[in-house]
């Protein structure tokens, strides 16, 4: 038990499936984590935890904007993460479809409190699927999740959807 929290403690985030472009807003939450699940607060580098929400392509391009810093970072984009996007290469979005900003539907705001969760098949499982001549490497494992929830709840009257986006991936 002793050498399991030392061993934890040490880049315990390390080994939970983040993707590469969440690692630094993405804080983990509960649990639960491990290998092949990971839930956390998405929290802005400037320590805001609220942002503005705008999507296209049915909330499969989803941006959030820091409502404090404006920083833009791009959540969630199913051209480009996800099992099908990194292994396969699919992308059938369209990129030229402006994005619409999400407004809460009880009272009109504008600025959320956002949580993601992701369902990951697991390093081993991914480092199976890699060959030679591959555009990834094993490094991109957490970025091959194979499923992805997006929880919102309004700053202003705390209105949540608990799944706001859920996606497979794979
Ligand atoms: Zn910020
Ligand atoms: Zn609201």
């Amino acid at each position: 038990m002793r050498l399991f929290s030392l061993f934890k403690k040490k880049d315990e985030n390390e080994y939970l499936p983040i993707p590469t472009h969440m690692k630094s807003i993405l804080v983990p939450v509960g649990d639960k984590n491990s290998g092949f699940e990971a839930t956390g607060k998405i929290k802005c580098p400037c320590g805001n935890e609220c942002f503005e929400i705008w999507e296209s392509n049915d909330r499969q391009i989803v941006t959030i904007v820091c409502t404090k810093c404006k920083e833009k970072v791009v959540l969630f984009d199913g051209g480009k993460h996800g099992w099908d996007a990194v292994m396969c290469g699919q992308d059938g979005l369209d990129r030229e479809m402006p994005s619409r900003q999400f407004f809460c539907p009880e009272c009109g705001e504008n600025a959320f409190r956002i949580t993601v969760y992701i369902s990951s098949p697991g390093i081993v499982d991914f480092a199976e699927n890699l060959s030679d001549g591959d555009a990834f490497t094993l490094d991109d494992w957490v970025n091959a999740f194979d499923w992805i929830t997006v929880s919102l709840s309004c700053e202003k009257c705390g209105w949540v959807d608990e799944d706001w986006l859920d996606c497979e991936t794979a």
